[in-house]
């Protein structure tokens, strides 16, 4: 891969989500001017052995992708990883949100078993968050860990076509619509990963800027 443009920064954010990629981008240039860092993602690079998510927090995944990432790249590296921490079922499904069913991947057998988990807890019982955590690693060795959360309650049945993964079934605090129902810059402006990549933008602008 080419060596980045003169006065921009090369950035690796260990994922293959393209629409994660185009969000941290766009914050990235809001909060340190445009292309100031070039982001680039795992679909760019030669590929590596990519790690297990085998931490039990958010934050220890996101620890351990963005050490690969910059071990293998010479990248200063973000990572994030992100679930659903559901109150009466003591933070699960947590860092097993995409396999909860057993199924990676799976997002309406997911859905669907948290519904009938919950099926017998009455509604001022049902609080959950999206919670993701970011992770910065630097060729040097040093680490910085951001997290970002979205407060509010499931509902017992989906609602709206939006967003992906447990949104139908997600009111957040102070909402009438679930995430489904927000446009993407409606859920970027609240979501657990819209707060946790602003607040990684403001690391990488002391960081690196
Ligand atoms: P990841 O951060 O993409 O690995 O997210 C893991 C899993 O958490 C996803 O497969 C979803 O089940 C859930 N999840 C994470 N973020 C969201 C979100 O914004 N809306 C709905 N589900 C999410």
């Amino acid at each position: 891969m080419s060596a980045a443009p003169a006065g921009r920064t090369r950035l690796l954010l260990a994922t293959r989500n393209g629409k994660k990629l185009t969000e941290l981008q766009r914050i990235l240039d809001t909060s340190l001017g445009a292309h100031r860092v070039e982001l680039v993602g795992l679909a760019d690079l030669e590929p590596y052995p990519e790690v297990p998510e085998s931490g039990l927090t958010f934050g220890e995944n996101a620890l351990l992708k963005a050490r690969e990432g910059c071990r293998y790249t010479g990248l200063p590296t973000v990572a994030d990883d992100s679930g659903l921490a559901v109150d009466a079922l003591g933070g699960m499904p947590g860092v097993f949100s995409a396999r909860w069913s057993g199924r990676h991947g799976d997002d309406l057998a997911n859905l669907n078993l948290v519904l009938a988990q919950l099926a017998d807890v009455p509604d001022e019982h049902r609080a959950a968050s999206f919670v993701c955590a970011a992770a910065l690693v630097l060729p040097g060795g040093k680490e910085h860990l951001v997290e970002g959360r979205q407060s509010g309650r499931l509902l017992r049945a989906g609602r709206g076509d939006g967003g992906f993964g447990y949104d139908p079934i997600f009111l957040g605090d102070g909402q009438d619509r679930t995430n489904a129902e927000l446009s993407p810059a409606e859920k970027d402006a609240i979501s657990h990963r819209g707060k946790a990549f602003r607040l990684m933008a403001k690391v990488v602008a002391k960081t690196l800027g």
